[in-house]
């Protein structure tokens, strides 16, 4: 036990088949590094798009085909696929399994390891919550230096645990101030931004959104048929991006089919976008209490996870969402809000033929409920 005040984290070793990031919207390529504004030559055009991992092509396993080797070992993945009595032709991947009880933590783990691999002390994320804990607990674990820019709005629980971990919390009234501080953060040499700095938004750091990959591929091996549809909550489209490429990656390896993805979200944002809106614009809407999938943009990544799986957007508001959140927590369950928008998109879907009744889907339960989010 005494160790646990000397021990000092292991290198982080990246893949040799990690060639070049690709920006999703012009295909320009660059060299492995850090672009916290995502395609600078999209950037420099007004319309900014995130960039993502490219591998070799002669990597032929799906492990090679991430980031890292190794990362932070707090024991994320793995999470159950639900099948649910009540809950017909869908089961229910449940991500409030992970260390800190969100998907995020898949982002984190990839994330600081690319840090911690790249001569980074800290780390910098603006977060509405769950993002910031999952980070917090990721940097603790490889030693670095972790500050959550957050909204003073934030749940008392959530501020708690950020503070237990050991992060620096800043809170702010509005995004730009928030966005602001990362920004400022990430222009020190010792600090690696992690979310948002630019404006239009074009999503998180793209070695950590490679986290996400695993979700598709244990999936894949985990459901009872073959996935067709996959419904899952959005807000700038990290986790929609990261399983679609998951998809694609297990489809050009193994000749599987890639599944349709359903984006779900709180005001119309894709809706808007998929009626001709401009995928830069400003979206007003009150999203209540669904904080984590709350906000009035949106980004490149997001449309096109949607449009190239031939998914659709469907919009959950708060009031719908709340009958589920209730209808889930009576039946046991302990997800989050935003969590609880799929199952009312997916009644939806059903209810007007999307999907089909033999069209087995997955919803992904993306976080717990004990953060008060
Ligand atoms: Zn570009």
């Amino acid at each position: 036990m005494k160790d646990v005040e000397t021990y000092t984290a292991p290198e982080f070793v990246r893949s040799p088949a990690l060639r070049a990031l690709e920006c999703i919207q012009c295909s320009a390529r660059y060299p492995v590094d850090d672009h916290p504004r995502g395609c600078p030559a999209c950037d420099a055009a007004g319309r900014n798009a995130n960039l993502f991992c490219v591998y070799d092509e002669r990597a032929d396993g799906l492990e090679d085909r991430l980031p890292y080797r190794n990362t932070p070992a707090l024991g994320e993945g793995g999470t159950p696929l639900l099948r649910l009595p009540w809950l017909a032709g869908a089961s229910v991947k449940n991500e409030a399994a992970n260390p800190t009880g969100s998907h995020k933590d898949r982002f984190a783990a990839m994330a600081v390891a690319h840090a911690a691999a790249s001569g980074f002390d800290a780390v910098a994320i603006g977060s509405s919550g769950n993002a910031g804990i999952a980070l917090a607990a990721y940097a603790a674990a490889a030693g670095l230096r972790c500050t959550v820019a957050g909204f003073s709005r934030l749940p008392e629980a959530t501020r708690q645990h950020l503070t237990d971990l050991g992060a620096d919390l800043r809170l702010f009234d509005t995004d730009r101030e928030r966005v602001g501080c990362v920004r400022e953060l990430g222009a020190r040499a010792d600090t690696l931004a992690v979310s948002n700095i630019a404006t239009p938004f074009v999503g998180c750091h793209p070695v950590g959104i490679e986290g996400y990959k695993r979700i598709s591929w244990e999936i894949a091996g985990q459901a009872p048929a073959e996935v067709r549809h996959v419904v899952l909550p959005t807000c700038r489209g990290d986790l929609a991006w990261g399983v679609h490429r998951g998809f694609c990656e297990l489809s050009a390896l193994r000749g599987t089919s890639v599944p349709r993805l359903h984006l779900v979200e709180p005001i119309p944002r894709l809706a808007a976008v998929l009626d001709g809106a401009p995928v830069t614009g400003h979206f007003p809407g009150d999203s209540g209490r669904l904080y984590s999938i709350g906000g009035h943009t949106t980004t490149v990544q997001a449309h096109r996870a949607l449009t190239g799986s031939g998914g659709s957007a469907v919009v959950v508001d708060d009031a719908a969402a709340d009958v589920w959140f209730t209808r889930l927590c009576r039946r046991g369950h302990v997800w989050e809000r935003s969590s609880a928008t799929v199952f009312a998109a997916y009644e939806r879907l059903r209810a007007d033929g999307v999907i089909g009744d033999a069209e087995h889907t997955v919803l992904l339960a993306t976080s717990h409920f004990f953060k008060g989010l």
